[in-house]
Formats: structure tokens, sequence, C-alpha cells
């Protein structure tokens, strides 16, 4: 009988026996899952601290409940434009929310117009 080497996806150890197997033991197979976990926890913290990073940097940039600033300003600020919380569509505009702070792509595509949330927005 001839099978393909396997490894251990935990420990790169080659693996006998049976050919479905993927951990040499259940030692190795529970650090797998559990260090999977704490990746998964890792990527979820990275965005969070992102958001409440964006959040803060529209907050900074718009003292005043609305205020049109440049793009790159905000970059300084720490804002990745790549994440936000929700969307909310006005009548002329699409808002992309931080929380409770969003801002809409305007005319000149090098700035965006920042808003605070209002309550009329959350129905
Ligand atoms: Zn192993």
């Amino acid at each position: 009988m001839t099978h393909e080497l396997m490894y251990c996806l935990y420990c790169q150890e080659k693996l006998q026996g049976r050919r479905d197997k993927k951990f040499c033991n259940l030692y190795c197979k529970s650090a797998y899952h559990n260090k999977n976990e704490d990746s998964q926890e890792a990527f979820i913290k990275d965005i969070n601290k992102q958001l409440r990073c964006n959040r803060s940097a529209l907050r900074k940039a718009c003292p005043l409940g609305k205020a049109t600033v440049r793009k790159d300003f905000l970059s300084k600020l720490g804002m990745d434009f790549k994440y936000h919380t929700h969307t909310w569509k006005s009548a002329s505009n699409i808002y992309k929310f931080c929380y409770d702070y969003g801002y809409a792509q305007v005319i000149d595509q090098q700035k965006v117009l920042i808003i605070q949330e209002q309550n009329y927005m959350k129905e």
C-alpha cells in the first residue's frame, strides 16, 4: 500500500497511519486551533483599533459637526479609508460612518465632507 506523505499542520512532523490524519496527536490538534483562534482575535482587534482611529481622525478634523477636509489630512491623522462601520444615504450622497462620524466624497476627489451622526439618520 502506498500513500502520500502528510505532515502535521501544527508541528510539521511526518504523519504515519491514516491518510486523513492532520495532526500527530491531540496536543498538536488543540495547539493548532488555539493558535488560529488567537490570530483571528488579533485580526478583529486590529480592525477595531483602526475603526477607533478613523473615528478619532474624523472627530479631530470636524470639531463643529460638519467640515470639508482633504483626504490626505485625514490620512495624516491615521485614517484608513478601507474601514467603516456602516453607511447612510442622503438625498445626494452616501456617507461612510465610523461609529458616529461619517464622510462622503465631494466633487473634488481629494476632499471629503465630514458630518456627525444625527438622530434622524438612525432610522
Ligand atoms: Zn504535530
